[in-house]
């Protein structure tokens, strides 16, 4: 498995200057994550340092140039999942690879992706789950459904095999984005996999039943929502992040409460701008160095 002192997750302003950083200060630095919303032909009026607007594209790419002449890697790869090791490292795994990493800056921007399910609000934690690594334990051999249609649903309907053969993808609507790869673990492991939408949920104390758009309603103990991408909320739920509605906790030197874990940018929710991204992830950076400083004295 390959080695790197900091993995940023995110590629985007916060995420390329946080890897600015790190690499100039020679740590070994891998950036997953791919073309930001922001990089397209929008023009970017308020940036210090330039009179005449320059595009969220141009911007994005002098970013990964200055990135990449420190020494960062940068990878267009979505990452799946984040867990601890058993040697106070981090294991991070992407649709095709897996890595190891001393410290973590999370820098993945905001997540807007909702289910459009009515009342899930009053069923999360009694049935509604954000992360089976947390929460898959309490559904042995119970009947649980995952929501989301791409690869990230994909790899936590496999998680759920651990505790459960009683699984279903609903995908919402949506046309599956599945891999190869994971489309036929599915089918190994018997996962069927339904294009049905939930509208609302049922049950007195916790979740019994899901109503379907269609009408239908039909028997479930567990609904883990894992929509589009995963996003810095669900690595929060898994990693113990403490979390401020749908934004992490970061202090002023970005550090979030769990140590070696930095987060930057949108994802921490100040002020949703590619200046505060970039501060944001340049102290992120910092404190990274500074982290994996103390790791090699102790
Ligand atoms: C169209 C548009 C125009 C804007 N115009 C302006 C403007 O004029 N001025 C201004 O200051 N701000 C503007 N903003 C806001 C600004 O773009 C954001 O505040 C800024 O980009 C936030 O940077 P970030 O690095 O935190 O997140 P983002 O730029 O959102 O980057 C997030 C990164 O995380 C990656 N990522 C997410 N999940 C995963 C995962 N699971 N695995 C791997 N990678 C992942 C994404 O691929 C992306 O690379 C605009 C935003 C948009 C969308």
């Amino acid at each position: 498995m390959e080695q790197k002192d900091i993995i940023i997750i995110g590629a985007g302003p916060a995420g390329l200057s946080a890897a600015i950083y790190t690499a100039r200060g020679g740590a070994s630095t891998l950036v997953l994550g791919c073309n930001p919303k922001v990089a397209g032909e929008y023009v970017i009026d308020n940036y210090f340092g330039f009179p005449k607007p320059i595009t969220g594209k141009e911007l994005i790419q002098r970013g990964i140039e200055q990135a990449k002449k420190f020494g960062a890697e940068i990878k267009c790869e979505k990452v799946l999942s984040i867990h601890f090791s058993n040697q106070n490292t981090f294991l991070v795994k992407t649709e095709t690879n897996q890595y190891e990493s001393k410290a973590i800056i999370l820098a993945t921007g905001v997540t807007r992706v909702r289910p459009g399910i009515d009342n899930l609000k009053d069923y999360e934690g009694k049935g509604v789950s954000y992360c089976v690594s947390c929460d898959g334990f309490f559904y042995k051999n119970k009947k649980v459904a995952v929501l989301g249609e791409g690869v990230f649903a994909a790899n936590q309907a496999l998680e759920l095999t651990e505790y459960t053969k009683q699984i279903t993808i609903f995908t919402q609507g949506k046309k599956p984005s599945f891999s190869q790869e994971f489309a036929k673990k599915l089918e190994s492991f018997k996962i069927p996999v339904r294009k049905d939408k939930i509208i609302s949920l049922k049950g007195n104390k916790g979740l019994e039943q899901i109503v379907l758009e269609n009408g239908d309603i039909e028997p479930l103990d567990g609904l883990f929502i894992a929509m589009g991408e995963a996003s810095s909320l669900d690595f929060a739920y898994t990693l113990g992040l403490t979390r401020k509605g749908v934004f992490i906790e970061a202090d002023f030197e970005q550090k979030t409460n769990i140590p070696g874990v930095f987060a930057a940018g949108d994802c921490v929710g100040r002020f949703l701008q590619i200046s505060v991204a970039v501060g944001e992830g340049a102290i992120a950076g910092k404190s990274a160095l500074n982290y994996i400083k103390t790791l090699t004295k102790s």
